[in-house]
């Protein structure tokens, strides 16, 4: 089966090192991004050098047009879409919830739950032997936040996790027969430009201590387990959801 793989949020963090280790793994890759097309040319040109196609694709993925044009452009410059990494999602700034507008609840749910639900609905669409397609491996970014609950910093993101853990069990015994295999992975304090979005730049290096492991993890570190679940190694892997946390 042709490797062709959509890494959304692919421009930085976790989704770039999925990006880069996908192409090491021989993976074609499209890197889709919201506003920094520097980041995303820089991922392609990774890509490339690994000896990879690679495409460099906008647009926001809580928009259901713009979702559905990253998967025709995808398929138009790479082929037929055989993975997709659900990754683009954002937590919100730190806000206590007796503080929270219906605006920040919007955007989260929006990109992390509707946005998300989109895109695998998009990849299902394609890859569904049911529905002509030749199967397919869809990985989505969850978080741990979904059973820590985030209190006092991001319970609106931590719901918005909760939901695509129960969206990932569901969808993965949906279409498990029509050679599409659902996972998810959930990181836990992993060292990227995320906390500084939110409002906590020392975030990560400051409650990394408080993870058994002693630190934060790498976006490479939770990178690995994504391109894992996408491999056939992983053929007997379904519905899971893989806690990337340093035991926390
Ligand atoms: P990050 O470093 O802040 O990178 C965010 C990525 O998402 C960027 O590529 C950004 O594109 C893209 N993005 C943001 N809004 C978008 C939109 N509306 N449409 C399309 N792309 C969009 O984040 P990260 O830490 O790598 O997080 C990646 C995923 O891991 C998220 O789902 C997050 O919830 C999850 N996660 C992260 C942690 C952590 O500690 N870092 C822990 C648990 C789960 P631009 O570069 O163009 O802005």
């Amino acid at each position: 089966m042709s490797k062709v793989l959509i890494v959304t949020g692919g421009s930085r963090g976790i989704g770039a090192a999925v990006c880069r280790l996908a192409a090491r793994d021989g993976w074609d890759v499209a890197v889709n991004y919201a506003g920094n097309k520097a980041a995303a040319e820089a991922v392609a040109a990774d890509v490339r050098a690994a000896g990879r196609r690679a495409s460099v694709i906008q647009g926001d993925m809580s928009k259901e047009a713009d979702v559905i044009a990253l998967f025709e452009k995808a398929e138009a410059e790479l082929g037929p879409v055989t993975g997709l990494a659900a990754n683009a999602g954002v937590t919100g700034k730190i806000t206590k919830v007796a503080d929270m507008s219906v605006a920040a609840m919007q955007d989260v749910v929006g990109l992390n739950v509707i946005g998300l639900m989109i895109q695998n609905r998009e990849a299902v669409r394609r890859m569904s032997t049911k529905l002509g397609g030749k199967g397919g491996v869809i990985v989505n970014t969850s978080s741990i936040a979904a059973r820590l609950g985030a209190p006092n910093e991001f319970t609106h993101y931590a719901a918005s996790k909760g939901a695509v853990d129960s969206w990932t069990r569901g969808i993965a015994r949906e279409v498990a027969g029509e050679g599409v295999r659902v996972c998810a992975v959930a990181p836990g304090m992993i060292d990227t430009d995320i906390h500084a979005t939110a409002g906590a730049p020392d975030r990560a290096a400051r409650l990394g201590k408080t993870v058994p492991i002693g630190r934060a993890g790498s976006a490479e570190e939770v990178a690995e387990t994504i391109v894992w679940l996408l491999s056939d190694k992983a053929g007997y892997t379904g519905g899971a959801i893989l806690e990337v946390s340093g035991g926390r």
